[in-house]
């Protein structure tokens, strides 16, 4: 489910709908380009009613009258924007467990049937987007916005709503509503937790934000024991006949005073490079801007752009041949196993049996995880790339940017956060499953980050294929996506 979000231009004022995917958008009256900021928070948002007050009401008196209850008026009408949480994220699980296995051993005379325990892994990927109520002290009749085809755009929260309807405080915060999510998609699973060994979950690229749904909520007089009824107010459906009796006293009674609304909306800043002035590249997914002009690379952080440090790898020797710069990020990591303090390469290989190759010059060097930066599909292409840069730790040549002829610089669409929270997930692709020292260490291993830097890797154009000649890692040129 993908929305658009309604906005003003910053600069021209004009009325723009803006894909929610975007980090950059251009308004196309006055040609201005722009980045999103606040996308690291939880934003909020609206829907608008569709209905009146009194379009409202009708609905409910013809309901009535159809189910022949001509004695029934409704009266008394309150508009209430009622919370909802959406979040969308992947998410990664792996899984260390204990598996049953069925074996059978025949003889001469007799089948044997045995049941014996193995150890196993498991690493499941599943995209999730969610949408449920905030506020769990009342039910409306309406569990959740997915699959809501009248919803198309969304707006961004105005305290000012408040003047419309009363809006209706969550009562779910977003850290249990991050713990629901999670065991809703548990359950989706189908995962054994009993047989479990141990396992760490990480929401990547997350997105939590929340959703204020207008609901009319009306009181009808007239009939014994039916006193409220409430109306959706998208698609004017009746939605919950009966027994809401306390509704409009406990919407009336939660109104939030419109100083009180923590009101955390998107925010616009200019897309042009801090240092000289130029516009950036446009890539609307794009996280990292390199300016074209003068070679600095940013990042939107907290309303402003930060300077990403980056280096360019430097091609092997005789490597001619057309090439790309494929971004990583390159995180510098100590992994504590209690008092042991992993700090490099020949470290790293002492929790890791067997995981890597033997030979190294120089197994003192820092120790980096590799998280790729750029937009490679499937999902699992995406970790397996990681564990594989990774678990080779190449020793890199930096190249200095001047000396490289024009280079085609892929996109970034990893954050340099999410990149670290897939640490520990790419260790954990490395261990070997039936190796229960190296899962022992696992399991206590805390993962400290040391410094970040985003690393671009020359990749051969090799027809269907990037390929790596550092590390000889290679993947299909369709499966990924520049820009
Ligand atoms: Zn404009
Ligand atoms: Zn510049």
């Amino acid at each position: 489910m993908r929305f658009e979000i309604d906005i003003k231009c910053p600069q021209c004022n004009a009325a723009l709908s803006v894909p929610e995917d975007n980090y950059i958008f251009k308004c196309g009256f006055c040609d201005s380009t722009f980045h999103v900021t606040g996308t690291n928070e939880v934003l909020i948002y609206y829907l608008p009613a569709k209905l009146t007050r009194k379009e409202a009401r009708i609905k409910v008196r013809a309901g009535l009258m159809k189910s022949k209850k001509t004695s029934a008026r409704p009266s008394k009408t309150l508009l209430a924007y009622v919370p909802f949480w959406r979040l969308r994220a992947m998410f990664f699980d792996f899984a260390f467990f204990l598996e049953q296995i069925q074996k059978i051993q025949e003889t001469k005379s007799k089948t044997y049937r045995t049941t014996e325990v193995e150890d196993a892994k498991e690493f499941r990927v599943q995209d999730m987007d969610v949408t449920f109520p905030a506020d769990e002290s009342s039910d409306f009749g309406l569990k959740s916005l997915s699959y809501r085809t009248e919803i198309k755009s969304l707006r961004l929260f105005d305290p000012r709503l408040t003047d419309d309807g009363a809006i209706l405080p969550p009562t779910i915060n977003a850290a249990k509503a991050l713990k629901m999510a999670r065991s809703g998609i548990y359950s989706k699973f189908g995962l054994k937790l009993e047989h479990t060994a141990f396992s760490e979950q990480r929401l990547i690229s997350k997105v939590l934000s929340m959703i204020y749904y207008p609901i009319f909520v009306i009181k009808v007089d007239g009939i014994k024991g039916l006193t409220t009824l409430t109306v959706d107010g998208l698609s004017g459906r009746i939605m919950r006949p009966g027994s809401a009796a306390d509704l409009i006293e406990l919407a009336e009674t939660n109104f939030v005073p419109e100083r009180k609304v923590a009101a955390k909306t998107m925010g616009f800043i200019l897309f042009r490079c801090p240092d000289c002035g130029w516009d950036l590249p446009y890539m609307p997914y794009n996280r990292v801007h390199v300016c074209e002009e003068c070679k600095a690379a940013w990042y939107e952080k907290k309303g402003s752009f930060s300077r990403v440090r980056y280096d360019l790898v430097s091609p092997s020797d005789g490597c001619g041949g057309k090439l790309v710069f494929m971004p990583f990020w390159r995180l510098v990591v100590q992994i504590d196993v209690g008092d042991f303090k992993v700090k490099d390469v020949k470290g790293f290989r002492q929790i890791l049996p067997y995981a890597f190759p033997l030979k190294d010059e120089n197994p003192d060097r820092e120790l980096c995880f590799y998280v790729p930066g750029f937009n490679i599909k499937p999902i699992k292409n995406f970790n397996e790339l990681a564990a594989r840069m990774t678990r080779f730790q190449p020793g890199i040549k930096i190249a200095k940017k001047e000396d490289l002829p024009k280079t085609r610089l892929a996109g970034v669409f990893t954050s340099p956060d999410d990149a670290f929270r897939m640490a520990k997930i790419i260790y954990l692709s490395l261990v070997p499953y039936k190796n229960k020292r190296a899962r022992d260490y696992a399991e206590k291993a805390k993962i400290k980050l040391l410094g970040t830097t985003l690393t671009y890797f020359p990749f051969f154009d090799d027809r269907m294929y990037f390929r790596d000649p550092i590390t000889g890692a290679f993947f299909q040129k369709k499966s990924v996506a520049f820009e």
